[in-house]
């Protein structure tokens, strides 16, 4: 049988929502991609339903908002159970509900649109990474696939063949207790959040669409082993059990469970191989965080997998990969543990859950944990420096370019670096920017009204691609030529470039 060979500069092993945010990112980096996934279409299952304030800003830089319309929001959310309000200074403040599948149907087109190849029905059974790239083999349609591409990302899920196939250790603890989870029509019992009774923790949620979500957990009830999904039976049993009612009647949609096992990838790069999502990390999906988790993995990786794909930035930048994501998926995990022990916990948890709840209503317990769940505080090691805003996200700000208003977030949305001066004796530094053409764009802005705090005082900043600031003026401890040596490889000498630049005003940074 004829082998189907292909090229690429990354492949990328699946198509969730992970992945399809990578490949985005990849070819918003000018990297050529081809998307792998043994699956015939996207997912049609009902799995994670919130995107959180980090990501909706990231959704922003890329222009995709408008097309997810407003979705509900609430800014009650909760940890552990405990009522918490995720108010804080974002342009998307709280959860918005968006059904994973409406997340990877946008964010495949959007994939597809910047021009991503993806290959459905292709079960990748093979990984070989030699000296110059790695070689992937895949199972397709009509015969084997032999993808050869200079990186492999793998965002192939909880399960992950590539990692099993690469035997990446994957330390943590195995499931020691369950979520039963349901998915049910014609139900008509009473809304139950995070409810606590004597046998077991009750959920009980109805969508717009009639349907009844129900969760439910019995106190001190250890988590089978399992091969596939519990059976409706099983769940109407508990639910039976811990509240008395019986929901037999109704008729389940999707049932499944989730276990508390918990791990973390030792390692997000090995050599040309990169991990991304519930690939590198594996977690309870309490509080909505996996998936938001997942998509900003791929944010931080794609822009710089492009730049050393394409020749533009030493290897090196990849490790930054590993430090900047590990750190914020352990950080992560170890919420959802903590979470995990107050929701699950029976009787022994609870003076635990009596201190949460005495700590939770001062504002700096509050807005501390409501920046952690949000992905908002998230603030990387970047090198020298003290300012605070170096290794934070760029915060919400309303500029003047030109006769033209904009946003932060829509600086961002040719997908490169932004030197940003907000001062006209900093419009000098543009000079300097100029020997990265193509990686960094400059835009000399007024503040329209009020700057926020952080800004205060700034007259000049360079943010990367994800919307994280690596330098600022005043205050700077490296040169801007060294933090754009640093984040956007060698500079290009380009002949006469300082006297021909000019602040960038292209329609890809501006348009709406
Ligand atoms: C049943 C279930 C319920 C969930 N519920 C929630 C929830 O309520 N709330 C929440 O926040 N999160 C939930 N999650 C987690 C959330 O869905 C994930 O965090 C998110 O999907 C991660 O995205 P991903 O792209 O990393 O992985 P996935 O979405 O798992 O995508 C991985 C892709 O890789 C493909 N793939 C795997 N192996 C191969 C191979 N060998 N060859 C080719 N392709 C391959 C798969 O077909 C799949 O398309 C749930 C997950 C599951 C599985």
């Amino acid at each position: 049988m004829a082998v189907d060979r292909v090229e690429s500069d990354v492949v990328v092993v699946g198509a969730g929502p992970v992945g399809l945010m990578l490949a985005g990112e990849l070819r918003l980096g000018g990297a050529d991609v081809v998307v792998l996934d043994r699956r015939e279409g996207p997912t049609t299952e009902s799995r994670a339903s919130t995107l959180h304030a980090r990501t909706m800003e990231i959704l922003d830089s890329r222009g995709l908002l408008q097309e997810l319309g407003t979705p509900p929001c609430e800014v009650r959310g909760h940890f552990g159970g405990l009522p918490l309000d995720l108010t804080l200074e974002s342009t998307h403040p709280g959860q918005w509900k968006v059904p994973q599948t409406r997340t990877e149907q946008l964010l495949g087109d959007w994939a597809a649109g910047l021009g991503a190849r993806v290959r459905r029905r292709h079960d990748v059974r093979a990984v070989r990474v030699s000296g110059p790239g790695v070689e992937v083999v895949a199972a397709g349609p009509d015969g084997p696939v032999r993808v050869r591409a200079r990186y492999l990302a793998a965002c192939d899920g909880e399960r992950s063949t590539v990692r099993r196939l690469l035997g990446a250790a994957f330390p943590g603890q195995d499931a020691g207790r369950e979520l039963l989870r349901a998915d049910v029509a014609g139900l008509d019992i009473a809304e139950r959040r995070f409810e606590r009774l004597p046998a077991g923790l009750a959920i009980a949620a109805r969508r717009a669409d009639g349907v009844t979500r129900v969760m439910v957990h019995e106190f001190g009830a250890p988590a089978p082993q399992r091969s596939g999904q519990p059976d409706f039976a099983e769940v109407c049993a508990v639910w039976k059990r811990v509240t008395g009612e019986d929901i037999a009647c109704g008729v389940p949609l999707w049932v499944n469970s989730f276990g508390d096992a918990c791990r973390l990838l030792q390692s997000y790069r090995q050599g040309r191989v990169l991990f991304a999502g519930d690939a590198a990390h594996q977690q309870m999906p309490i509080g909505g965080q996996a998936l938001n988790l997942g998509l900003q993995d791929a944010v931080n990786l794609g822009w710089k997998l492009a730049a050393v794909a394409r020749g533009r930035a030493p290897q090196t930048l990849l490790d930054s990969y590993h430090r900047e994501r590990h750190a914020v998926g352990r950080r992560v995990l170890d919420n959802i543990r903590t979470q995990t022990q107050l929701l699950l916990g029976g009787a022994e948890a609870a003076s635990l859950r009596a201190l949460m709840g005495e700590l939770l209503p001062h504002q700096d317990v509050r807005r501390h944990l409501a920046g952690m769940i949000s992905g908002l505080d998230v603030r990387h090691d970047v090198g020298p420096g003290e300012h605070p805003l170096l290794g934070a996200r760029l915060p919400h700000v309303r500029l003047k370019v030109g006769r033209q208003e904009s946003t932060g977030a829509q600086l961002l949305r040719a997908g490169q670096g932004v030197l940003l001066t907000l001062r006209p004796e900093a419009a000098l530094l543009h000079s300097v920017a100029a020997s990265w053409p193509g990686r960094v764009a400059w835009v000399a802005a007024r503040p329209a009204g009020e700057l926020p705090g952080p800004l205060e005082g700034i007259a000049a900043l360079l943010v990367r691609p994800d919307g994280h600031v690596v330098w600022v003026q005043p205050g700077e401890a490296v040169s801007l030529h060294q933090a754009l040596t640093r984040w956007f490889g060698a500079p290009q000498p380009v002949p006469g470039a300082a006297r021909r630049s000019s602040p960038v005003l292209s329609p890809a940074v501006f348009g709406e």
